[in-house]
Parts: C-alpha cells; structure tokens; sequence
C-alpha cells in the first residue's frame, strides 16, 4: 500500500554493524555479506510503498555508514524516483565514527545528504571500551572534522549517560569538548540496560539518581553553549532542531521502511519483520494495529510534553472529541499550582522543575 501523504517523513533502517555495543538492543546484525540483496529489497519497499511529497529522511540503524560502493546512492535514487523532495527536505544519516570514511562522506554530499548524525556516547576511550565501541575519542573527533571538510555543517552528535565506568567529570568533558566543535545538536540519552545485551547479562545496573544529576549539569552546561533543550534529550542551537524526530513527536505521518521498521499514517501503526534473512527474501509487515483516539491522545500527550513546545489544547481535543482542557481541568490547575506546568499560547508545557519528574505528571494527564 503505498502512502500518499503531503509533507510526509521517511525512516530508512540499515540493520548492519561492524560489532555489537555492550548496551545495544537495536535490530542489527554484524553480518554485511548481505548488504546488496538488502538494498535490492529496501530497493522494492521503496517502490510499493512511496509516494507523494517527502520533507524529511532518516537514516537510522544499524550502522548506515557501513553502507559502501554506491548502496546509499542506489537507496536514495528509488526514493526520488517515487517521491518529490521539498526543496527543504532535511536528510539525515547517522554514521559512527570509525566508518564515516571519506568514501561514505563524498557518497552522502553527492545523495544530498544534509545532516549527520554521530553516534559517539562518549570521549574517554576507558568509557567507550566499556561500552564495545569500536572507536576512539580521537576518531570520534576526526570523524566531526571529516564531515566539516566534507561541506556537512548540521551535525549532530550522540552522548549517553549512566553507562559504565562513566562519572559526571567524563560527560561534562565530552560536552565541552563537543561543543567546541561547533556541533548544531547534541543528544543526550540516558542508558537503558535491555534484556539480553551483554551488559544485562553481566548485571549491570545505572544509577538512575547519579544519571538524573548529571543530566541537570549538562543542561545548564548545554545552555551555556547557546544550546536550547527543545525535548527532554535533544538540544540544538537555533533553528537546528531535528525536523524529522519531531513528525514523532507530534504524531506526523511517516513512512518506516527495511527490517523492524514502523510506519504510522495517522490512523493505523504498522510494523516490519524484523528477520533480517525474511525481509530479503520478500516478508513485510509483521504486524498491523489501529491507533484508537484514546491511545492516539495518551501518545500525544506523553512525547509533546517531553518537548519544549509542550502540547496543543486544541490537537488534544481534536483526537479526545471533547474540550479536553474541560475534562482535565481539575489535574491542570493543581499541576499549575504546584509549579510543574505553565500555560503557552496554544496550550501547556512542563515547568523546568518538572523535567525532573515528568513521568509522574505525565501520568496525571493521560
Ligand atoms: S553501533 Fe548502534 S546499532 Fe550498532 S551495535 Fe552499536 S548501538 Fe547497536
């Protein structure tokens, strides 16, 4: 079925890396003999499922940097066969440092390729071989300089908290030293220790509270940098924010193409096979589920006040079918009494105290 949406965003998975992160629980797979035949697949999704205007692409994985010999370009032309590109149209491919080559580079500028996206986690090289990165801090750097000499000025970079033998001391460093490099976007995650990663098995566990007081550190610092935090992991110097992350956050149509990726047209969520070998052979949609008001609601509710815009008074009564300000009247103004939520023109948004403890509030209003 393909999806003829206007402005729509596209989300193109790349399951390959060269070795498995101690942390990761993403559908990966360090095999790339078959990177070919899963182009020529991704190649066919592409032309049954694409249509119409698309002002935002993703690639994301995986590994898309591993992608060599003309697989990305292969990509991005069946994409512009079957889609327009607006003029505007934000493309963005994450690349980890010890595979952001000059090869990849030039391929990515030549694709039209206008925003990267690094994953780094760290800057101390004792942290990151705790965590199985394959490279350095001083790759990590080379690579942001790589992309600069490349034409690439929208880079982002990744950084992780509470992974092992990190300390406020190291993410601040790495902030500062990133910051440095003139980056436009930085996120900031907290790690999660998934079921099944070597780290699980090895019974490692974050310290949620030491995690919530650097977080609170790098913010200030972040701000300091000219960094404005527009959801509660993601900050970027202005007008630099993520187009493409942001079709999530408001519950915008996108298009998830390749293995394990999901696609929502506004009305029902779809899910990709997440067998890598299935998806090449011609196996699709593994799974299929309407998104009703009251889940579309209690999704918009939970990611819009994650961001800084908070959520929209109107679009929450649109998908309740009430006056949803009506109905949440008596937990709105006790959150505004207590200092967590404040009104914006459209509607409310998390006070800055609140960040702290967003998931209780979120709870009171969904
Ligand atoms: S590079 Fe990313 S996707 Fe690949 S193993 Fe590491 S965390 Fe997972």
């Amino acid at each position: 079925m393909k999806t003829d949406t206007a402005q729509q965003g596209i989300y193109v998975h790349i399951p390959f890396c060269r070795s498995r992160c101690a942390y990761c629980g993403f559908v990966s797979s360090v095999c790339e003999h078959s990177d070919k035949d899963y182009v020529e697949a991704l190649v066919h999704e592409i032309r049954e499922r694409v249509s119409g205007t698309v002002d935002s692409v993703y690639f994301g994985g995986g590994t898309p940097s591993v992608l060599t010999g003309g697989l990305l370009k292969k990509i991005v032309k069946a994409l512009r066969e079957c889609a327009e590109f607006s003029a505007d149209c934000e493309i963005t491919t994450e690349a980890n440092p010890d595979s952001f080559t000059d090869g990849f580079a030039a391929e990515a500028g030549e694709c039209g390729v206008n925003r990267i996206s690094f994953g780094m986690q760290s800057l101390n090289n004792d942290i990151l071989a705790a965590a199985g990165r394959r490279h350095t801090a001083e790759q990590a750097l080379a690579a942001v300089e790589r992309a600069k000499l490349f034409g690439f000025e929208n880079l982002s970079c990744d950084l992780m908290l509470g992974l092992p033998c990190s300390s406020e001391k190291d993410v601040i460093a790495s902030v500062k030293t990133l910051c440095e490099q003139d980056i436009k976007h930085l996120s900031v995650y907290a790690l999660s220790v998934e079921k099944g990663t070597p780290l699980y098995e090895r019974g490692y566990k974050v310290d949620d509270d030491a995690a919530a007081d650097v977080y609170e550190k790098v913010c200030l610092q972040l701000k300091g940098y000219g960094f404005e935090r527009y959801e509660v992991s993601n900050f970027s110097k202005r007008g630099y924010e993520c187009k493409h992350n942001k079709k999530y956050w408001t519950l915008a149509p996108y298009v998830g193409l390749g293995v394990a990726a999901h696609s929502y047209d506004g009305t029902r969520r779809s899910f990709n096979t997440s067998d890598i070998a299935g998806y090449i052979a011609g196996l699709r949609d593994e799974r299929r589920e309407t998104v009703t008001a009251s889940d579309a609601l209690e999704e918009y509710v939970m990611l819009g006040l994650r961001t800084a815009e908070g959520i929209d008074s109107n679009r929450a009564s649109e998908l309740c079918g009430c006056e949803w300000e009506q109905l949440k009247s008596r937990e709105l103004n006790e959150l505004i009494k207590l200092g967590m939520l404040e009104r914006t023109l459209k509607g409310f948004k998390l006070s800055e105290k609140a960040y702290y403890v967003m998931n209780d509030i979120i709870v009171r209003l969904v």
